[in-house]
């Protein structure tokens, strides 16, 4: 830059020297030639936008055949010389000049060239009117040249001020200016000002040649080139960041002024000739025409940007879906319009089963994913009249206000389902399965039931759909309501039950089905309220895990499991190998605290970790199988077994069973209560039993009620088992001391181990 402003400047002091006008005309021409090797070299150097370069080489190429012309009609230079041929290349490179600004302004002030342009051209119409009356008019009767000719030399003035106007938006509206955008603005001021002077000659405003103007466009050629060799240039079609924007203000003044100050000059000049008369009218009637065209294009802009801000608020940003508010909005419209259509507009309540577990174990990057993804599957899914929204984390709600069946509705429910079916891909870790539960309301017909009401019943058909095992879909019925407030109830009763002392533990006799001996017991939680009602583990068991209760209760039970086996084998009534067997949940595994829990316990109770046995289910293992695997590792290291409860009613694998540290599976009742007398549940059992022994897993059997199941399990060479034949769980002041405890109680033996 330094070394083109420098020649620049040699020219210009060879200009004023020079006594030809031959070496006055090649120092200009030169002085233009070198806006091309700056712009080639700033390109390479910096590599500003090539559309801005491209526009700005085109607009050299045509000031420069101007130029050239001018030269080779008249070598004096005098600003007088008008004719279209010359004229026309100036006018091409002003509005290449226009263009190539209007590029940067709209690059740097957001995507709005159409209100821009607008107010570009109110701006111009302006300028032509006031030069028309204060210049051109004035030149016209000065000296008579053509009037084509004239009019052509008279808009330069008015483009010149769009370009003064361009340049005010690029250094009004915004806070930070380069020293490219300043160079910019030399460029422009600078021609200006050369423009100014030669007009007022010709108006006979000023007297002399024009020529002494021409240092001025020498200048702004030097200007123009210095902007594509500064560093800075790059930055010219960046996005200008937000601030206090002056924009606005500046624009709104040039534009009012633009309209205000021809109309004065109009009212206070009087026309002079017909055609002036003409010219005035027409350019008042384009003035006017384009004040309408810029008014309804900011009444479409800002009703435009109103939609963009009502339609931002009511959707989702993740999913692009309707917000819960919509969706409400919605689901009114549909109740109210129900009765004309004979239809019972429904509302499915979709919630993604264990959200909450896959949120936390992959990260809420690969949460959003998974409810962009399912946003999506759901959308594509419905039908187009379907009513789609997410109402909040993993809760998407879909309503239908044509159905008029249950069917129907079930229909609906069963497309939703089907779009959990294939398994979600995710860029960070693959696979995954994902399931949800869906409730299903159903709006009566002819009632009156609120929007609200529809989203509760759904909502509530949503948990029955949880309950029962997730990944299925439940229909409301009024039954619902009652055992939702029948749960929250006991959910409140639940949380003071253990300072209430409401908690107890059963213990239930593990038995050696060869000898009849005691092996170990198992600790089963009970609950009575104080009215005298107890409540079954398999009904608050789920509720605590839910609310995260268990975590505080499941560790009371292990310290009390502990010193209750403590208490035994220091009075002697159990055999001193006995174990005791603690059934723990999945919301406790998850407990980054429970290791330590379970350490505490043995500690204080003085039990030696062997003779703890972790009963766990299924699920564990295939929900989180890596925490878990890294937990059980740890849990054995330290010495406890690990059993799986329920052994086949979930889905575990022989690669997975394979894969975690167990010692022992407990074979399901379900299998057990039909060994003796169902040949497929006799082979499954035999199938079971071989498959522990080969992975060197010991099997205890559940649920053992009668004598020939009994047997048939001892032929099976099942080692172990409980269940009411050999004893109910008891609480210990209910077990009979000597009998239950020592596996000895007189007639059981003698009928089992004659
Ligand atoms: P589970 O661990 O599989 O416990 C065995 C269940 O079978 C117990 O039910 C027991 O009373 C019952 N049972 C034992 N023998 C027989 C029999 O011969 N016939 C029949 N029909 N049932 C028999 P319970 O006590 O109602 O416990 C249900 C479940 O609640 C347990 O199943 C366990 O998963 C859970 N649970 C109980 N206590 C706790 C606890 O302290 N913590 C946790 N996390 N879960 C517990
Ligand atoms: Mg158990
Ligand atoms: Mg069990």
């Amino acid at each position: 830059m330094p070394i083109q402003v420098l020649l620049g400047i040699v020219l210009i002091g060879i200009h004023e020297a020079a006594t030809t006008p031959d070496l006055r005309n090649s120092t200009y021409l030169a002085t233009i030639g070198l806006l091309f090797p700056a712009m080639l070299i700033g390109y390479r150097l910096h590599r500003p936008a090539i559309s801005v370069v491209m526009l700005a080489t085109a607009m050299g190429g045509c000031f420069l055949l101007t130029e050239m012309l001018a030269a080779a009609q008249s070598p004096d230079r005098n600003g007088t010389t008008m004719s279209v041929a010359i004229e026309t290349p100036r006018i091409c490179g002003q509005l290449l000049f226009i263009a190539c600004l209007v590029r940067i302004v709209t690059d740097r002030h957001g995507r709005h060239p159409w209100s821009l342009v607008g107010d570009a051209a109110i701006v111009a119409i302006g300028a032509w009117l006031i030069s028309w009356v204060v210049l051109i008019q004035p030149a016209i009767q000065q000296s008579p040249t053509s009037v084509a000719a004239t009019l052509v030399r008279g808009l330069s003035q008015p483009l010149g001020v769009v370009i003064v106007f361009l340049l005010t938006m690029v250094l009004f509206a915004e806070t930070f200016r380069t020293v490219a955008v300043w160079l910019l603005a030399a460029t422009i001021l600078l021609t200006l000002f050369g423009d100014l002077g030669y007009a007022a000659i010709a108006a006979g405003h000023a007297g002399g040649s024009g020529e002494r103007f021409d240092t001025f466009y020498m200048g702004a050629y030097i200007a123009g080139g210095a902007v594509f060799l500064h560093p800075s240039v790059r930055s010219l079609n960046e996005r200008v960041p937000v601030g206090p924007v002056r924009g606005p203000l500046g624009r709104i003044l040039l534009t009012s002024l633009s309209m205000l100050i021809p109309a004065v000059i109009l009212a206070v000049v009087s026309a002079g000739s017909t055609t002036d008369r003409v010219v005035r009218a027409i350019s008042a009637a384009t003035m006017t025409l384009a004040v309408s065209l810029r008014i309804r294009e900011a009444v479409r802009a800002n009703s435009a940007a109103q939609k963009r801000l009502l339609t931002a608020a009511q959707h989702d940003l993740l999913t692009g879906l309707p917000t819960r508010q919509l969706v409400d909005e919605q689901i009114t419209e549909a109740l109210h319009e129900a009765w004309r259509r004979q239809a019972r507009p429904t509302v499915l309540f979709i919630d993604v089963d264990r959200f909450k577990i896959i949120n936390d174990s992959l990260g809420h990057a690969a949460g959003d994913e998974i409810l962009r993804i399912i946003g999506r599957r759901l959308r594509a899914s419905l039908p187009h009249h379907v009513v789609l929204g997410r109402i909040s984390g993993d809760e998407f709600i879909a309503l239908d206000p044509t159905i008029t069946t249950v069917g129907e509705a079930m229909a609906l429910a069963d497309r939703v389902l089907s779009a959990f079916r294939d398994p979600v891909r995710l860029a960070v870790s693959g696979d995954m399965h994902v399931s949800a539960s869906i409730g299903v309301a159903l709006a009566e017909p002819g009632g009156r039931a609120s929007a609200e009401e529809l989203q509760r019943n759904a909502d509530t058909a949503m948990y029955r759909a949880k309950e029962s095992g997730r990944n299925c879909i439940a229909v409301f019925d009024q039954s619902m309501h009652r055992s939702v407030a029948h749960r929250l109830s006991l959910e409140s009763a639940m949380h003071g039950a253990l300072e209430r002392r409401e908690l107890t533990l059963a213990y239930q006799p593990i038995v050696e089905l060869r000898t009849g001996q005691i092996a170990g017991f198992e600790a089963l939680m009970r609950w009575t309220m104080p009215n005298g009602r107890s409540i079954a583990p398999s009904e608050f068991i789920p509720i605590a895990e839910e609310t995260g209760l268990i975590v505080t209760i499941g560790a009371w039970a292990l310290l009390e499991a502990l010193t209750q086996l403590r208490t035994w084998l220091d009075s002697g009534s159990v055999p001193p190998d006995a174990t005791m067997s603690v059934n723990v949940s999945p919301r406790q595994l998850r407990d980054p605290g429970f290791m330590s829990i379970v350490q505490e316990a043995l500690r204080r109770s003085k039990v030696p970790p062997e003779r703890l046995w972790i009963e766990v289910t299924e699920g564990v293992m295939i929900t989180d199988p890596e925490q878990t695997a890294s937990l059980f590792h740890s849990l054995r290291a330290v010495g406890m077994h690990l059993t799986i409860d329920d052994f086949g009613t979930g889905y575990s694998s022989l690669s997975l069973l394979r894969r975690f540290p167990l010692q022992r599976i407990k074979i399901d009742r379900a299998f057990i209560s039909c060994v003796a007398d169902d040949a497929s549940a006799t082979s499954l059992v035999r199938t079971i039993l071989a498959m522990a022994e080969s992975l060197g897993l010991e099997a205890v059997a559940e649920g053992v009620e009668n004598v020939a199941q009994f047997h048939m399990l001892r032929e099976l060479g099942c080692r172990s088992a409980q269940g009411y034949l050999f004893s109910r769980p008891l609480t210990p002041a209910s077990m009979t001391i000597g009998h239950v405890l020592k596996g000895s109680e007189p007639e059981l033996v003698r009928a089992l181990w004659p």
